[in-house]
């Protein structure tokens, strides 16, 4: 029965040892290269990974940092954001957004998203905004771009600093221009199940002003000028040798990757109007005339739990990004909000599922997983 044995052949969310039998030889000589050295912080590999995303994202300045939380939190200490002040962000990311707002001291105020791209609502951010307000934070999740152009409105009408997550968007468009190149930074993350995944973590902040990334340079170093005289407080926020020895093979690959994420998304729209499933029972991302690099292929469905159950069962990974809006989390209640606030967040919350769409996936691998859904639907 070798059918039978290929239909019960698991297809995972995520296949990274696909990607690295692909790079294994590209990747092993940088590695022993590193060792060779033993300079394994900061350093030439990680000022020339740093020239390579600044430019990939068309920014003048990129700072390599230890995470995208990181990035995320240096960003707000740099911009001397703290006690007293409010940041504007989704109330639909992943924790790291609004978890770095509050380390601060700064107070996190959530706005709802707009339920076609997952992203804020540009129209939703000036509700939240006061006197206090200091910096937006637009999340381009799952890889599709915020609308920036709003957001950039917003912020100017207010005079707000602008951080984008982009921890998800690397190489992500709108209106020809890249992720982390619309704000005062960008913050990226090379967490490994990212589009440009480190073997291990790492980060890396973008910055267009000069001023505002020698200081955030400095900061990742424990605010120190030189040797021991330190004339800020910053923290240890940075990237090591080997993860940008191995992130600057991977950008090679980047583009390649991102194309076929894209090519996958399409796929499967075709495949799913094919077996008569868009529209009803699930409802397929949308597919922007502007570069989306699917980070995240999410389908909102109808009995999403017990589909997620069968999928499993069935060995087709998959994943919810995310359960639990922000302003429903356990740690942020002290900030007041209350279930049914933000009902687009919430609404995504029940009914998103995340479905492989890694770059390596086959046909066949498509296939199966769109046939497994049907089999849900249709039984
Ligand atoms: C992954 C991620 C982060 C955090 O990045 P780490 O490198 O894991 O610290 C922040 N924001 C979003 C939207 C992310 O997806």
């Amino acid at each position: 029965m070798r059918g039978e044995a290929k239909k019960t052949k698991p297809v995972p969310l995520l296949d990274l040892k696909a990607q690295y039998r692909s790079l294994r030889d590209e990747v092993l000589p940088v590695i022993e290269r590193v060792c060779e050295d033993q300079a394994f912080v900061l350093g030439s590999e990680v000022e020339a990974f740093e020239n390579e995303v600044a430019n990939y994202c068309g920014v003048e300045h990129a700072v390599g940092v230890s995470s995208g939380t990181d990035a995320l939190l240096l960003s707000l200490m740099a911009l001397d954001i703290g006690p007293g002040d409010e940041v504007l962000t989704s109330a639909f990311t992943f924790f790291a957004t609004a978890g770095s707002v509050h380390r601060t001291g700064a107070r996190v105020v959530l706005a709802d998203i707009d339920p076609a791209t997952f992203n804020v609502d540009p129209n939703r951010l000036e509700a939240g905004r006061s006197s206090r307000t200091r910096a937006v934070i637009p999340v381009h999740l799952f890889g599709r771009c915020a609308e920036m152009d709003a957001v950039l409105d917003v912020a100017e009408r207010y005079n707000l600093a602008v951080i984008e997550d982009a921890a998800q968007a690397i190489g992500s468009e709108l209106d020809k221009r890249r992720a982390g190149s619309f704000g005062d930074t960008g913050c990226f993350s090379f967490f490994p199940s990212k589009n440009l995944g480190a073997f291990g973590d790492g980060g890396m902040i973008t910055a267009k002003d000069s001023a505002l990334a020698h200081k955030i340079r400095i900061m990742r170093m424990h605010g120190e000028t030189s040797k021991y005289h330190h004339e800020l407080v910053g923290g240890c926020f940075r990237l090591d040798a080997l993860q940008a020895a191995i992130l600057r093979v991977k950008l090679r690959h980047l583009d390649a990757w991102s194309e076929a994420r894209k090519r996958n998304a399409e796929e499967y729209h075709r495949l799913f109007a094919e077996a008569g499933l868009d529209g009803q029972e699930i409802q397929v991302p949308e597919i922007p005339s502007h570069r989306h690099i699917f980070n995240q292929y999410v389908i909102r469905v109808q009995r999403r739990d017990e589909l997620m159950d069968h999928l499993r069962t069935q060995g087709v990974g998959c994943q919810i990004y995310y359960p639990i809006p922000i302003h429903l989390q356990a740690c942020f209640r002290s900030l007041g909000y209350r279930q049914g606030d933000f009902p687009h967040s919430e609404k995504a919350a029940a009914e998103v599922l995340a479905l492989p769409v890694f770059p390596e996936m086959t046909i066949e691998q498509r296939v199966r997983v769109v046939d497994c859904v049907r089999e849900f639907y249709r039984s």
